[in-house]
């Protein structure tokens, strides 16, 4: 059977190594400080998908895209003593939503989607392998995140950046930062260290990657990038070696 390189299926051409150090770098076991809330990335599933669980620092946490491994993602949970407040979703695909029924088995919280994604994303049209047939929506499906909602977890403060290119719901989460502390920016499968999402699959649209990533571009240079694949970056480091920012900020 051929094996699956998630290199290949998400188009990353990411460098190997984290630009990060290793104290701002949550794939390196550190953590991101941003207004003074802790992140942690775990790699879920035959994607490599990067969820993330974002503690406020007074006991509740965010999962950012709980792909896979829904026992990992609440051991983790656990072993922080942090309860769950909330599910984001940068966007539909099933590699960034597998893990929901366990999760919300474990605690009933709001999973936040754009409802451009909600729309396929609990369909056929999300059935894909090597994942199982597609998810029932969940009970406490909240599909409202659009340009400038605001998602609050806990002490928590989400902005959210409609950036449509790799699905048309895809959104980020951009974690304000304090003196310091950089912002922290949740790009899904938009923006990768090197890369950006693909936008071939059923909904993808190149005009609106473009768009999306000239928005990204304009973010401050210290921002730090926590993409939904491969290795944390920042968009500094991506306005000096990614071609497709470089190209969408040209424009
Ligand atoms: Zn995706």
């Amino acid at each position: 059977m051929a094996t699956t390189d998630a290199s290949i299926v998400f188009n990353v051409v990411y460098p190997l190594k984290c630009p990060l150090k290793k104290a701002a770098c949550p794939r390196k076991g550190g953590v991101v400080d941003s207004s003074g809330m802790d992140i942690q990335c775990i790699v879920t599933g035959a994607f490599q998908e990067n969820a993330y669980l974002v503690f406020d620092g007074a006991g509740k946490t965010a999962v950012v895209d709980p792909g896979e491994d829904a026992p990992r993602l609440l051991a983790a949970l656990r072993d922080a003593g942090a309860e769950l407040a909330a599910v984001l979703l940068t966007h539909g695909h099933l590699d960034h939503i597998a893990a929901l029924p366990a999760m919300l088995a474990a605690a009933s919280v709001p999973v936040r989607i754009a409802a451009a994604d909600a729309a396929w994303c609990f369909t056929e049209r999300n059935s894909f392998f090597p994942y199982e047939p597609v998810l029932a929506p969940p009970e406490t499906l909240a599909a409202d995140l659009a340009e400038g909602s605001e998602v609050r977890a806990g002490n928590l403060v989400f902005r959210v950046l409609a950036t449509p290119g790799h699905s048309p719901g895809s959104v980020c989460f951009l974690l304000e930062g304090s003196p310091g502390s950089p912002a922290a920016l949740f790009s899904g499968d938009t923006l990768f260290a090197g890369s950006i999402g693909r936008t071939d699959f059923d909904g993808g649209d190149d005009a609106a990657m473009a768009a999306s990533l000239r928005r990204l571009a304009a973010l401050p240079p210290e921002t730090r990038v926590l993409p939904g694949h491969g290795p944390a970056t920042t968009i500094a480091r991506e306005l000096r070696v990614n071609p497709y920012l470089l190209a969408a900020a040209a424009r």
